[in-house]
């Protein structure tokens, strides 16, 4: 099935993420059920250390999804004060737990623990984050692993909206780890001729321009404008952007389009609105864009679940 999304007074269209992941939940929840028949619950477990706030709504919004599909969930937090050799016997005994196919450890961690230690001692099976070297190999060599969720969402939301990947020329803005690079590899895995573009790339928007599918991942709000966007260009927008400025604001959300209304109330009732890296304005030329909030976001927790899911049938020899 495709998502018909919503067109705009600008004739783009709203590649709608809640929609998306509602029906990839809804294929996770399917999934569960056939497996129940079998006798399998697939689990995750998710590790929370300490109190960061965001991190907290975060895993219980995963939490909450589990058991919305079906999916058994532990939630493990640790105190602040942890330390790396107690998270590793803590993921040791989850590695060799049999109800646990999943293993989620929310970062960031706190500075004295050592992260890249934790995240490779999670057996690669279990890795639905897709972080582990064994995992980032796999990718790059084209052979099947466990993704990372928010590129991984990527891909699917150009696969379900039927947009053309192959022989596109795709710009990826931002290398991380989580984000950037994979997608990256997604893309060329499905034949995009892909640039990626970091904080040292001289001249982005002669990089940009060219993109047929533009994905921007740089944690920079607005920092894509109109005058760097290819008319009809697909334009991913993975930044979460938090603007509490009212002069910034306006210059976001003029008034000039008919969403502004919407914003503003949000505005003044919460006093800051949720941006990505592209500009608003960049919008207007796309032939397709996913909105931020409600595009790729909603993506993460949805693949996150596929991924557990996906994960229980490999550990079961079922794929
Ligand atoms: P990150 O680890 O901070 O990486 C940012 C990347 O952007 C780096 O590669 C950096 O280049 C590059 N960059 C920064 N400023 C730049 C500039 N002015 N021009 C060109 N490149 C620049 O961030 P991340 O984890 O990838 O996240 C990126 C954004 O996506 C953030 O807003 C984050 O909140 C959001 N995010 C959303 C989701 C989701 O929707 N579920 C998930 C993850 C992240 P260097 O490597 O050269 O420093």
């Amino acid at each position: 099935m495709t998502i018909s999304s919503s067109t705009t007074a600008t004739s783009a269209t709203v590649l709608n993420g809640n929609a998306f992941a509602a029906q990839i939940k809804a294929e996770v929840a399917e999934d569960v059920k056939v497996l129940a028949a079998q006798g399998i619950r697939p689990g995750l477990a998710a590790v929370l250390v300490g109190a960061v706030p965001a991190s907290q709504i975060y895993v219980r919004s995963k939490v909450r999804t589990c058991e919305q599909l079906g999916l058994y969930s532990d939630l493990i937090t640790p105190p602040e004060s942890v330390t790396t050799e107690e998270m590793l016997e803590l993921v040791a005994r989850l590695n060799a737990r049999e109800d646990i196919d999943g293993i989620l450890i929310q970062l960031p961690l706190p500075a004295h623990v050592n992260t890249k230690r934790l995240l490779e001692a999670v057996l690669p099976e279990k890795d639905v984050d897709g972080f582990h070297p064994v995992n980032v190999g796999r990718l790059q060599s084209g052979q099947p692993a466990l993704a990372p969720c928010t590129p991984a969402g990527i891909v699917e939301i150009l696969k379900r909206a039927n947009l053309p990947v192959a022989g596109q020329n795709a710009v990826v803005l931002g290398r991380s780890d989580i984000v950037g690079k994979p997608a990256a590899m997604l893309l060329l895995q499905q034949n995009a001729t892909v640039t990626i573009c970091h904080s040292k790339t001289r001249d982005i928007a002669s990089f940009t321009r060219n993109a047929d599918i533009l994905v921007a991942a740089i944690g920079r709000p607005g920092y894509v404008t109109p005058q760097m966007v290819k008319p009809g260009a697909t334009l991913i927008d993975v930044g979460i952007n938090r603007i509490h400025d009212r002069q910034l604001f306006d210059e976001f959300f003029p008034g000039t389009h008919p969403d502004d209304a919407a914003r503003a109330e949000m505005f003044a009732s919460k006093g800051h609105t949720i941006v990505g890296d592209i500009h608003p304005r960049a919008f207007e030329l796309a032939g397709a864009y996913t909105p931020v909030p409600g595009g790729v976001g909603p993506l993460t927790i949805a693949m996150l679940m596929a991924n557990t899911v996906r994960a229980a049938k490999l550990r079961r020899g079922l794929l």
